[in-house]
């Protein structure tokens, strides 16, 4: 029988103290990348919100469809029908990687920190931005559910082509529909495959409709031997990624980082019904984070690369 540590957050750091903790899984969505300032595509003024169809370049039948749901702009087929409404959307987000514009987080840093402790056993990331990598966190540790924008693929034939290549096709071949880059050109045009000549060279994001990569599948069996499931920053909405919190044993400490209280649908009970289930309550994932962090004795960890926090985090630990 496990011991059971009371269910907040003071109990799932001593938990993860104890030395009977030995095996961490982390979930993660947007949430953790907000402190970094990454444009948001779902939230309300997000980039989904904010769409403007008509500056984009497309058929009206294609602006229609992306006014009824801007989520297909990201869609399978409409990418194979016309591919600048991904490329037009997401512009700024390649560009602004390329550049390194986004810094990782507290809760990026957290992963790497366990990684170091021996604890993390795999990082599920939703989010395509790639700042855990930044942390230097271990790659064959993380699993980015959705793909990731930093690297490039044919969806046609499969040819990988550098990152900054592509970048540089972007610049030049791919319309401005923020207005903020005088540099960009006034109409768009393909950009083609070294390799099959078909204009459906992108990033590795997984395109609505299309299947998730095969690891993930793979990885969800391991779960089993969860001691602690981390989720942060996450509704818990998007199938099948969210069925990461079924797979860890019936025993395992989940600890819910959300503003709000995510998943009760598939399981997971708050309150005075919760049997495993800790929720960090009303903060940003960055906040309960640093909460966990102090509590766990890491602030070291934390002074060493306090100058690479972005400045949103730059306040919250200025004191440590
Ligand atoms: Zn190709």
């Amino acid at each position: 029988m496990k011991p059971r540590p009371s269910l907040d957050l003071a109990g799932t750091a001593e938990f993860l103290k104890s030395g009977a903790c030995k095996s961490v899984y982390v979930l993660t969505g947007a949430g953790a990348s907000t402190g970094a300032g990454i444009p948001d595509f779902r939230s309300p003024g997000g980039m989904y919100d904010s769409l403007r169809p008509e500056l984009i370049t497309a058929t009206e039948a294609q602006r229609k469809r992306m006014r009824m749901d801007p989520v297909n702009v990201v869609m399978k087929d409409m990418f194979f029908q016309n591919q600048f409404p991904y490329l037009e959307v997401r512009r700024p987000f390649i560009l602004g990687t390329q550049q390194q514009q986004w810094k990782a987080t507290l809760t990026h840093w957290f992963m790497r920190f366990l990684e170091e402790e021996g604890l993390l056993k795999r990082l599920f990331t939703q989010n395509i931005d790639g700042l855990d990598y930044q942390t230097g966190i271990s790659p064959e540790l993380v699993t980015n559910v959705h793909g990731s924008l930093a690297r490039v693929s044919c969806e046609g034939c499969g040819y990988e082509m550098p990152f900054d290549d592509f970048c540089a096709q972007v610049r030049t071949n791919v319309k401005d529909i923020y207005r903020t880059d005088p540099t960009a050109p006034a109409e768009s045009s393909n950009i083609n495959c070294p390799r099959c000549n078909a204009p459906l060279v992108k990033p590795n994001t997984v395109l609505f409709g299309s299947s998730l990569p095969s690891e993930f599948f793979e990885q969800l069996d391991d779960l089993n031997g969860a001691d602690l499931l981390i989720v942060a920053g996450t509704s818990l909405v998007v199938s099948p990624a969210n069925s990461v919190v079924m797979y860890v044993a019936k025993d395992c400490l989940r600890l819910i980082v959300n503003k709000e209280p995510v998943g009760q649908d598939l399981g997971i009970r708050y309150g005075k019904d919760a049997t495993r289930d800790v929720w960090a309550g009303e903060v940003s994932c960055d906040e309960a984070f640093l909460d966990l962090i102090k509590m766990l004795g890491w602030q070291d960890k934390v002074r060493k690369i306090k100058h690479l926090l972005p400045e949103s985090n730059q306040a919250m630990v200025k004191d440590l």
